[in-house]
């Protein structure tokens, strides 16, 4: 199984990869992951990364495309039946065409992209009213998973706050950033026939039967 992952911040992408790649032992490969790897691992992928940060630059596409290619050639993809679940990545259909190109080269061709739907206004409501613990990270919802006593963590008693990338005006602009650049990509893999369009409101556990039902009628062919 090769999927790409897409949805915007809060649509629940994380719980999602995290079933999927239980479900069908396929390894999780997240951008922000691969970045840490190769530069805790210090390979010459990392050190240019590094290079580039240092330099307080931007590191560009194209090292991200080969962190990618490096990692969809290494044993676990393989024995995985060559499978994999990409999340963060591709953003962008430049690196969309890019991904194409290491999945010809390595017989990796895309089952599905696989796109979780939630309308802005509820992520804005979803993100937006986080709070969470200074002092044991426990997170919570003003709405849908409030503490007993308003504003204090259960557990401690410590003042709860609001992340700064978790206000609503921050909130927007990510989203709006994110739309821009997916639906680009969400065209082009309609084009490709690989998009799977699922409905993201529901609760978790409905969204992973919907996604599984598509994913199992493939298995089956
Ligand atoms: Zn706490």
């Amino acid at each position: 199984m090769r999927i790409v992952l897409l949805g915007p911040p809060g649509a629940g992408k994380g719980t999602q990869a995290k079933l999927i790649c239980e479900t069908y032992n396929i390894p999780h490969i997240s951008t922000g992951d691969l970045f840490r790897e190769n530069m805790s691992k210090d390979t010459p992928l990392g050190k240019k990364a590094k290079d580039y940060m240092a330099k307080g630059l931007l590191v560009p596409d194209e090292l991200v495309v080969d962190m990618v290619a490096d990692r969809l050639t290494q044993a676990d993809v393989a024995a995985a039946g060559r499978g994999f679940l990409l999340d963060g990545f591709p953003r962008t259909v430049v690196q969309a065409e890019a991904l194409e190109k290491i999945s010809a080269k390595n017989d990796l061709e895309l089952d599905f992209a696989v796109n979780l739907e939630v309308p802005l206004d509820v992520l804005v409501e979803r993100i937006s009213g986080r709070r969470i613990c200074p002092t044991c990270a426990a997170t919570y919802h003003v709405k849908y998973n409030q503490p007993k006593d308003e504003g204090v963590c259960d557990l401690d008693g410590a003042s709860l706050y609001q992340r700064d990338d978790d206000k609503v005006e921050t909130v927007q602009k990510r989203i709006e950033v994110y739309q821009e650049q997916t639906e680009p990509l969400i065209a082009f893999y309609k084009e490709k026939k690989k998009i799977v369009d699922i409905n993201g409101l529901q609760n978790m556990d409905d969204v992973f039967d919907d996604i599984k039902r598509v994913l199992d009628g493939a298995n089956k062919i």
